[in-house]
Order: structure tokens, then sequence, then C-alpha cells
């Protein structure tokens, strides 16, 4: 991975000991090795090796790891990615390092369609997915959210630092809708869901450096 400053540490790789690049306090608890596929837990000693991912096969996209830029106008650097299929098709989920404010967000890119997220929310109440349908509307966390579309996605593989990711290779189901001009998406990770709103992001709020 490129050079992410100050906040950057370096460690062991879990499997194979090669030294890996990653940004120790943030919330992408995911390094994944580029030598051996190790998924590594950040913890406070350093990389611990958790289980082996399959590589990404390789998508055309504006994005890549270790790239820098700005997204209205607040400075980030690509750390990874994990990739979802749902069937029709996969999503990347590109993790961003904003370094000012040494936190992290992500984009989906989605069949050249950006949004732009800022952090996942437990759900408080219990929800099953299943109940809810396509062009349902439904108050929840505040929200009046109007359902695109319910399905089932599996993590297929990741690179760099990503966000935890649940198991690769298991399904789970999700929801996606809007709320007012807010993208909402909604997942069941084992029984508990999360919740994250984001916007929908456009070429000319992204600027990339070319290196
Ligand atoms: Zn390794």
């Amino acid at each position: 991975m490129a050079d992410l400053g100050t906040a950057q540490k370096q460690s062991p790789c879990g499997g194979c000991g090669a030294p890996l690049f990653y940004v120790p306090s943030s919330d992408a608890e995911m390094r994944i090795c580029e030598y051996c596929g190790m998924a590594n837990a950040v913890v406070p000693e350093g990389l611990k090796g958790v289980s082996e991912v399959a590589p990404l096969v390789e998508m055309p996209s504006r994005f890549k790891v270790g790239q820098s830029g700005s997204i209205r106008g607040k400075t980030f650097q690509i750390t990874g990615r994990a990739r979802y299929d749902y069937g029709d098709g996969t999503w990347d989920e590109w993790t961003l390092y904003y370094p000012e404010e040494n936190k992290c967000g992500w984009l989906t890119e989605d069949e050249g369609e950006w949004v732009l997220f800022e952090e996942k929310r437990p759900l408080e109440q219990a929800l099953d997915l299943s109940s809810i349908k396509a062009r349902q509307s439904l108050s929840l966390a505040g929200l009046n959210l109007f359902v695109h579309e319910r399905g089932q996605c599996t993590p297929v593989g990741a690179e760099g630092q990503v966000f935890q990711v649940p198991n690769f290779g298991q399904a789970y189901a999700y929801v996606d809708g809007t709320a007012g001009d807010r993208e909402v998406i909604l997942m069941d990770v084992g029984g508990a869901c999360w919740l994250a709103e984001g916007s929908e992001l456009f070429p000319m709020d992204v600027k990339l450096e070319t290196s």
C-alpha cells in the first residue's frame, strides 16, 4: 500500500510473515495480505491471522487500492476493497481513509454507480429482513425508508485494509432503499442488523491524483 503518512504502521502478516502496512487506529479492522491471502485482524499488538481470502478478479473501475485524491474537497486514500456477489452481479466496497480526521468511510460501486457512506450503525430493534418487501415504506431508526429491493449477498473476496467482512462464501440478507435523498442499506450479519446512510456520488465530486 502507498504511503499513509504517520498514521501508518507495519506488522508481519499472521500467515506468511511478510511486512504489511496498515492504519492501526481505524474502523477498518481487517488487513488482507497481498502475498498469501490471509485476512488479518487489526489488534492492538499488530496483525493477527484469521482466515484465507480468495483474490479478487480485476474489474474496470476508476479506483484502485493505494490511490489518493479528494472527495467533495476532503482528502482520502483508498486502503482496500471488498466484493459482494448479489446474484445478478457484484458490488465493490472501497474503503476510504481520511488522514485529516484519522477516520474511515467507504464507497460502493455497482455498475458504475457510486454511493458514499460514513458509518455502519447497529439497529437497536430486532428486524427480520425477510419480512420486508420491495416498494414498501417503513419507519426505521428515525428514517422514512422506501425499499427498492431485498436480496442476498455473499462476500466473495477482498484486498488491502477493509471494514470487518462477515464470513466469506456465506449469504447475508440485505435491503436497499432510500430515505429522502439519502441512500440506505441494511444488512443482517447473523441475527443482528446494521444500517448505513449514504449519498450518491458523481464523477465531478471525485478528484484522483495520478500516480
Ligand atoms: Zn501473508
